[in-house]
């Protein structure tokens, strides 16, 4: 596997390989651009077949740390972090202070969130021995109702372009993951008069919507297909792949969760098929807003204005999606890169 060739390679600036045999780390550092400051994304921990599976996440997930900044106007850039590990059973003290070290490292270059099997009190272990983390005071505070509500602003964008109409109201959502984002953005669907699906693997957090919010629980594997408005991917990545992509009814796509499209290539499907994708790093840049501008009293009315951007910029990527005939993911990539191009 040689790292230059890998496909989802962008001329990223650096990538770290990191490995402390006695802590038992195995992990990649991806800094895609760095835009001059420093390059801002989460640490995640998680099992991959292979070590190029691990590096191809940290390729991609960094590039999409950059798209969302430069789409969010956040002056940083973006990177990723990915140890190779089972988090249930490999993480330790010794493996987060070991990653920590390897943070503090770059000097800056890198600024650590949490991410996928990482903890808030995760990010606090490794910040022992680096301050090149975000996990604690106003920064630290939970980010899943933000990106929610920039994730709402999203639906709304959409709907109107899609379906013609200002209001959520008696629209059909199905909801992929009802965790932190997923139940905040239940709430707020509920709240303004849209019917919900839930699907979640774990049946207490279903069970909660279903109390909360009237909603209807479905199988884990049938969400993406049900015949619904709107399908919102709030769980892992790589949902909208060869298997679902045929089988999605909903007008519209939008939703939190990182990496949504498996390759490129589906969003393009999604495109042919009819169905109105909201770029995931476009539609989840709530989470970002809030570390950068929350601060401890929340942020006030610099966060709310900025979440309600997410919908400008929405708008933004539909018209010149329409005007060029291209996917609404390729106008958001070419957007993001023309901004980048102008930093
Ligand atoms: P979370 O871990 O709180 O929730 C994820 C939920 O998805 C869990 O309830 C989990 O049980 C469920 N899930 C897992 N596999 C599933 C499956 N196959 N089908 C249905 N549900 C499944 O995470 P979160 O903070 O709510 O984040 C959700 C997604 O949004 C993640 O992809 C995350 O990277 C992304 N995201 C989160 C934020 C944030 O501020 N929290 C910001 C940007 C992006």
């Amino acid at each position: 596997m040689t790292v230059f060739a890998a496909p989802a390679y962008d001329d990223h600036e650096a990538i770290v390989y990191v490995r402390d045999p006695a802590a038992g780390l195995r992990a990649i550092i991806a800094i895609h651009r760095s835009r001059g400051t420093t390059a801002g994304g989460g640490t995640r921990m998680m099992t991959y077949e292979t070590e190029a599976g691990a590096l191809d996440d940290a390729l991609r997930l960094s590039r999409g740390m950059t798209y969302k900044h430069v789409m969010c106007e956040s002056p940083y850039g973006g990177a990723k972090a990915v140890i190779i590990g089972d988090p249930a059973r490999d993480k330790t003290e010794a493996l987060l202070l070991a990653m920590g070290r390897a943070i503090d490292g770059l000097g800056g270059r890198f600024l650590s969130g949490e991410d996928v099997g990482l903890s808030n009190d995760d990010v606090m272990t490794m910040a022992r021995a680096t301050k090149w983390t975000v996990g604690q005071g106003g920064m630290g505070a939970d980010t899943s109702p933000m990106t929610a509500e920039g994730v709402f602003h999203a639906i709304r964008a959409a709907v109107a372009h899609r379906l013609g109409r200002d209001d959520v109201e008696g629209l059909r959502v199905a909801i992929q993951g009802v965790g932190g984002v997923g139940m905040a953005l239940a709430a707020r669907l509920a709240a303004a008069g849209a019917y919900l699906w839930v699907a979640d693997p774990r049946p207490q957090a279903a069970a909660e919507a279903v109390a909360a919010f009237g909603a209807t629980e479905v199988a884990v594997d049938a969400v993406s297909a049900l015949d619904v408005d709107i399908f919102s991917p709030c769980a892992l990545g790589g949902i909208l792949n060869d298997a679902t992509v045929p089988r999605i009814k909903a007008a519209i796509v939008a939703g939190a969760a990182n990496n949504q499209l498996a390759a490129d290539r589906h969003g393009a499907a999604l495109h042919d098929s009819g169905t109105l994708y909201v770029p995931d790093y476009v539609a989840n840049a709530g989470g970002v807003i809030q570390a950068i501008h929350g601060g401890a009293d929340g942020g006030g009315n610099e966060v709310a204005r900025r979440l309600a951007a997410i919908g400008d910029r929405c708008r933004e990527i539909f018209a010149r999606a329409e005007a060029d005939g291209i996917p609404t993911s390729e106008a958001a990539d070419r957007m993001a890169r023309e901004r980048l191009g102008a930093d």
